[in-house]
């Protein structure tokens, strides 16, 4: 097994309305000539195998880009850890299963950073996973991909199957999930700069110390990355898909205010948690590949903010 050529294939997204399918989607139809296959939840639910397996049966993906999942920020993930677990391990067990057993030519498998070890070498590389206790902040979903990548890695070794598993560093973007309370950092700092700035609040309230570190990559990159990895990675082992910029918290939240143009002032709830102190990855195996990140942060979050504000989204901040 080796290289392959998405061209002229069946390509299904799972997760194609998600912020990293719809990237991909986006990316699949102006750069490749491919037959994409999308389905929404409403017609598929993913965690139903009968009904998945029928899908297949029907439909045929010759590739599968796996990106149907159930996300969110450090609050949502310390919440609900029973959906967090048992619907991504679901969702992927079906998935995973049925693209062997329907002779699914490439699965491209998504893993998570918050997977690896909560203290960790950094930036961390591929070999730290399973090295040590997760971050508990995040345990029950990092649980699930790290389980979905060993089945993967597993389908390899026994079956001889081209599956693979791309660890994305933290990303960010177009389609993102801005819910105050649920979503991933930048989207939630948006949401909130954005209806401080609109309701003239004097304060904005941010979780944690503003110490951690995060590394960050816009999902229009990340989305490039993936689809040069499926054309090109072929190993048992995942691989890191990072080399964005490593920010504080803080000055994130100094970069998006700017962007907003929110005039007031930040404060740090350190009762909230702060997760992992550091995490970013280590970028060597896949900057062989010839990728590298395109977006700078600051253009990233223009682009995100631009987004927001141009598509009106109806945001939450209870
Ligand atoms: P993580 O990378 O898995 O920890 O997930 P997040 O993107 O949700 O959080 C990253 C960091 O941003 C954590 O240290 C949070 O405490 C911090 N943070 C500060 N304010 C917020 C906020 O309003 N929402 C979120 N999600 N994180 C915040």
């Amino acid at each position: 097994m080796s290289k392959i050529s998405l061209d002229n294939k069946r390509v299904w997204v799972t997760g194609h309305s998600g912020m990293v399918g719809s990237a991909l989607c986006r990316q699949l139809r102006a750069n490749y000539d491919v037959e994409l296959l999308t389905v929404s939840h409403q017609e598929l639910d993913l965690t139903d195998l009968a009904a998945t397996e029928k899908w297949f049966e029907i439909n045929k993906p010759e590739i599968v880009i796996h990106c149907a999942a159930k996300v969110g920020g450090i609050e949502a993930n310390k919440t609900q850890p029973v959906e967090f677990l048992s619907e991504n391990l679901a969702i992927g067990l079906n998935v995973i299963h049925c693209a062997a057993k329907y002779g699914v030519e490439k699965l491209v498998n998504l893993g998570s950073s918050c997977f690896y070890p909560k203290v960790s070498a950094q930036p961390i590389n591929e070999a730290s996973l399973l090295t040590g206790a997760l971050e508990p902040t995040n345990e029950a979903y990092a649980l699930a991909k790290i389980t979905l990548t060993k089945l993967c890695g597993y389908y390899r070794t026994q079956y001889n199957k081209d599956f693979i598993t791309i660890v994305p560093t933290n990303l960010y973007g177009e389609g993102d999930n801005f819910d105050a309370n649920h979503g991933h950092v930048i989207s939630a700092l948006i949401t909130k700069f954005v209806k401080a700035k609109q309701e003239n609040r004097a304060q904005v309230e941010l979780w944690g110390t503003g110490q951690p570190l995060r590394e960050f990559i816009y999902v229009d990159d990340a989305a490039e990355g993936i689809l040069m990895l499926t054309e090109q990675y072929s190993a048992t082992e995942h691989i890191n898909l990072s080399g964005g910029e490593t920010v504080s918290i803080k000055e994130l939240a100094f970069l998006i205010q700017e962007q907003v143009g929110y005039q007031g002032e930040i404060v740090f709830d350190s009762s909230k948690p702060d997760g992992m102190m550091k995490k970013s990855l280590d970028n060597t195996i896949v900057s062989k590949l010839n990728w590298k990140v395109k977006i700078s942060l600051k253009q990233g979050i223009e682009l995100a903010v631009k987004s927001f504000t141009t598509n009106k989204i109806n945001i939450s901040m209870d």
